[in-house]
């Protein structure tokens, strides 16, 4: 027993006592020690709350006043932003900083973005007026390396749009969307809107995706889950919106700003310990600027402060749990490229992976090609623009991707890569652009109208 322990899922606007008495432990990866419990839930909890999100959608569906609810719920979470931002230093070690800046504040943005958006009004195409409609309950199932963003980001543009929600946050950080029921009940968001389950992915996770009564299933996570979730979806032609791995190259074209293009380069690999979809994980250097790259590279990565994430000067923190340190150990054994940083072990307590480089990386290997998670650089030479092209392309992810170099010869690069975003000279992350990825990185869009699209059906009358 904690001080932190929540023992109550969130059921048509009540704190309801779930079906089993069993718990997860929630572990904090710095200290490797039990921080809290959450409930186990079971499909009995998801059949329960399904059924208020069904209960709540007719009137929700059509509520005018949606977009202050939206607003209101906005005002209560902002007033847990320091909560929020030490509760994911806790469960997931992000440094306090950068858990302020990001962990807490992009989801504040985000949703402030949904409770700003008009709805759109209905469109003409010849005799046929559009409409666009809700698409039901939605399934909302989310992981664990932006713990508050993720739920948000699905949360906010289905409720937007009208529809109701049952969310199950990752069983490594549930304590953070709690917050976020706190601050919807708060709200007086109406009963059976927003539910949600804790529990683990094969059983909570995999009962609302299988669930008849759910819609639509909004899922951010690994490949291999997403498969499942699609397969289990399948069945009832349920629709499915997938974000899912990357494995994205930043692209340095031999007229870059070089120092600048490393340094955010790096800085963007090692965001959150790596644990982040969007990494830009294999850097790709043109063959004249190679050997200074890979030095600058090194000497940035060995700077990075590893460490306790509520010390302010820490810049890494542990990665979220044993299970995915020994992953990245593995990946960095296994590994036959030039280790320039890194690479050993970090303190004996903690889930710590040192920040990691690796030179003359072969596009073709693990190393170019799995997804890592954790703070592992590949560096890669290039001769032409053609070829930076051909080896960001060749691989089974297209998420995101950086690009440096003079304005107009970065874009056109840029245009030619298939990925879902690209940042040119360190363009600045949009939190209202579509967010999504190309082949294996999902299906479908997040973030502003794009986002809202997802959740919604069109309709066409025709007079
Ligand atoms: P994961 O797929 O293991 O788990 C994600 C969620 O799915 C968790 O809530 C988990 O409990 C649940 N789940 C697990 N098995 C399930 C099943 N059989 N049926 C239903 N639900 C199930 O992923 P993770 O380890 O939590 O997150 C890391 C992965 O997520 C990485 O691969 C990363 O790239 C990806 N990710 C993608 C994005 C994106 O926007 N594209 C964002 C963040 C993370």
């Amino acid at each position: 027993m904690t001080s932190l322990d929540r023992k109550h899922l969130y059921i048509g606007g009540e704190w309801v006592a779930p079906a089993s008495a069993e718990t997860i432990a929630v572990e904090n990866p710095a200290t490797e020690e039990v921080l809290a419990h959450v409930p186990a839930g079971t499909a009995a909890d998801v059949d329960r709350a399904v059924a208020a999100a069904r209960a709540a959608f007719d009137s929700w569906s059509v509520a005018p006043d949606r977009f202050a609810h939206l607003d209101r719920l906005h005002t209560a979470l902002a007033a847990r932003a320091g909560d929020i931002a030490r509760t994911v230093g806790l469960e997931l070690g992000t440094p306090l900083k950068i858990a302020k800046a990001v962990q807490a504040g992009l989801p504040l943005t985000v949703l402030r973005s949904y409770a700003d958006l008009v709805l759109p009004q209905p469109e003409t195409v010849g005799n046929s007026l559009i409409e666009r409609e809700p698409v039901g309950v939605v399934g909302a199932i989310t992981p664990w390396n932006y713990p508050l963003h993720q739920v948000v980001a699905k949360v906010a543009a289905a409720l937007a749009a009208g529809c109701t929600v049952v969310l199950k946050p990752s069983e490594l950080t549930p304590l953070v969307a709690f917050l976020l029921v706190d601050a919807a009940h708060e709200a007086q968001l109406p009963p059976g809107v927003l539910n949600v389950v804790t529990g683990t992915g094969p059983v909570v996770g995999a009962a609302i995706a299988g669930h008849p009564d759910v819609d639509m299933v909004s899922f951010t996570g690994s490949t291999a889950t997403g498969r499942a979730i699609t397969h289990a979806a399948a069945d009832r032609i349920a629709k499915v919106a997938l974000e899912l791995g990357g494995k994205s190259a930043n692209v340095i074209l031999e007229d870059a700003d070089l120092v600048r293009a490393v340094k955010v380069g790096v800085g963007n690999a090692f965001l959150n310990s790596g644990q982040t979809c969007t990494a830009w994980t294999r850097m790709l250097v043109h063959e004249s600027l190679y050997d200074e790259a890979v030095s600058l590279a090194a000497k940035t990565a060995g700077g990075y402060p590893v460490g306790d994430p509520f010390d302010e000067s820490t810049r890494l923190g542990p990665l979220v749990s044993r299970t995915q340190q020994e992953r990245v150990q593995g990946f960095i054994s296994r590994a036959s490229a030039r280790l320039v940083a890194g690479g050993s072990p970090v303190p004996p307590k903690g889930y710590f992976v040192a920040p990691t480089v690796f030179a003359d990386v072969d596009p073709a290997s693990e190393l170019a090609q799995e997804e890592i998670f954790g703070p592992v650089l590949s560096i890669i030479p290039f001769a032409s623009d053609d070829e930076a092209v051909a080896i960001a392309n060749n691989s089974k992810y297209g998420l995101a991707g950086g690009v440096w170099g003079s304005e107009e010869r970065a874009l056109s690069v840029a245009r030619r890569m298939r990925t879902g975003q690209v940042d040119i000279n360190g363009g600045a992350f949009n939190p209202r652009a579509p967010f999504g990825g190309y082949k294996q990185s999902g299906v479908g869009r997040e973030l502003g109208e794009h986002g809202l699209a997802e959740f919604q059906q069109v309709k066409a009358i025709q007079r």
